[in-house]
C-alpha cells in the first residue's frame, strides 16, 4: 500500500522515442520518503528511460512526474536540482575537469546566485565535498581529471556528487555496474544510509541480491511495462523471475532469504 504523501510519483508514464519505439508503457509507481525501490529488468526493458523521465531529462509522451505533489514540469531547473539528484550510467562528456570541481558542481542546487557570482567556495563546502569523496572511497582521486579515471572510479565519483547535492530524491542508473564486489556493497550501503536519513531512491540495477537485501520494494520491468512490484521476498522467486529472465538462474536459500545467481541450467551437479 502506498501512503497518501508520496515523495516521487511516476504517474502512468508512456514514452515513445522518435521512429515509434515505445520504451515505457503505462509505468506507474510512487515512492515514499525513506524508501528504496530497485528497478530491475532485462536489457532494453526501459529502466534508463524511466529514470530519464523521472529526472526531467526526457518529457513523457503521456503521464506525469510529481515531486512532493508538484508536477516536475512546473519546477525550474534549479528547483529540480535541489529536489533531485541523478546518477547516470556514465558521463557523456568527461572533459578535463578535476574530480573535486566536478563534485563541487553538485552545489549549483544549493548556492545562491550571489555566491556563484562571487565564485567562492566556502570552507564548509570543501569539507562536505571531502566527506562525500571519503564516503565513496574516492578521496585519493580528488585532484585527478575525470578522463583519467577507470569506469568504476568514475561511477564512485558520480555517486559522491549526488550525495554532495543532498537532494531528497536520488535516481541511480546501474550505479554498481562497473564496480568490484566490495564497492558494489559499499554503494548500496550509501544509498541505504541516505534512505535512513529520509531520502528516497529509485535504483536501476541487475544486482538482484543486493536489491533483495537493500530495497524496500523491487519493481520488475519488461518491455516498458511493470510486470511485478513488491517486497523482495515476493519478487525473488523462480515463478516471478523465470518468465522474465529464462531458466539460467539458480535459487539458493540463505537462512531466511534466497540468493539468485546466473547459472547455466544445464550445468552438471
Ligand atoms: P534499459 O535501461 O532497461 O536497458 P532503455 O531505457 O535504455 O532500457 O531502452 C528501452 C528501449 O528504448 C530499448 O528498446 C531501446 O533500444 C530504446 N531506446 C533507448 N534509447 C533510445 C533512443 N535514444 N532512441 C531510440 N530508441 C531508444
Ligand atoms: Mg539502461
Amino acid at each position: 500500500m502506498e501512503k497518501a504523501d508520496p515523495k516521487l510519483e511516476l504517474r502512468r508514464l508512456v514514452f515513445d522515442y522518435p521512429k515509434g519505439v515505445r520504451a515505457v508503457d503505462g509505468f506507474d509507481v510512487s515512492l515514499r520518503s525513506g524508501e528504496i525501490v530497485c528497478l530491475c529488468g532485462p536489457n532494453g526493458s526501459g529502466k534508463s528511460t524511466v529514470l530519464k523521465l523521472a529526472s526531467g531529462l526526457l518529457e513523457p509522451t503521456e503521464g506525469e512526474v510529481r515531486i512532493d505533489g508538484i508536477p516536475l514540469a512546473s519546477l525550474s531547473k534549479r528547483e529540480r536540482a535541489r529536489l533531485l539528484a541523478s546518477v547516470p550510467q556514465r558521463l557523456e562528456a568527461l572533459g578535463q575537469s578535476t574530480v573535486l570541481s566536478f563534485v563541487l558542481g553538485g552545489r549549483y542546487a544549493r548556492s545562491s546566485f550571489l555566491e556563484r557570482a562571487l565564485g567562492g567556495v566556502s570552507h564548509q563546502e570543501l569539507e562536505r565535498v571531502e566527506e562525500a569523496l571519503a564516503e565513496t572511497d574516492a578521496a585519493e582521486l580528488k585532484e585527478r581529471r575525470l578522463v583519467e579515471l577507470s569506469g568504476g572510479q568514475c561511477q564512485r565519483v558520480l555517486v559522491a556528487r549526488a550525495l554532495f547535492q543532498r537532494a531528497s530524491v536520488l535516481l541511480f542508473d546501474e550505479p554498481t555496474a562497473m564496480l568490484d564486489p566490495a564497492h558494489q556493497v559499499q554503494v548500496f550501503r550509501l544509498i541505504a544510509s541516505a534512505r535512513d536519513g529520509g531520502r528516497s531512491a529509485l535504483v536501476a540495477t541487475h544486482d538482484l541480491n543486493l536489491a533483495g537485501h537493500f530495497a524496500d520494494r523491487i519493481l520488475l520491468l519488461q518491455e516498458g511495462r511493470v510486470r511485478a512490484l513488491g517486497a523482495p521476498g515476493e519478487i525473488l522467486r523462480p515463478e516471478v523471475l523465470g518468465p522474465i529472465y529464462g531458466p539460467d538462474l539458480h535459487f539458493q536459500r540463505l537462512g531466511e532469504r534466497v540468493l539468485v545467481v546466473p547459472w547455466p541450467v544445464d550445468a552438471p551437479g
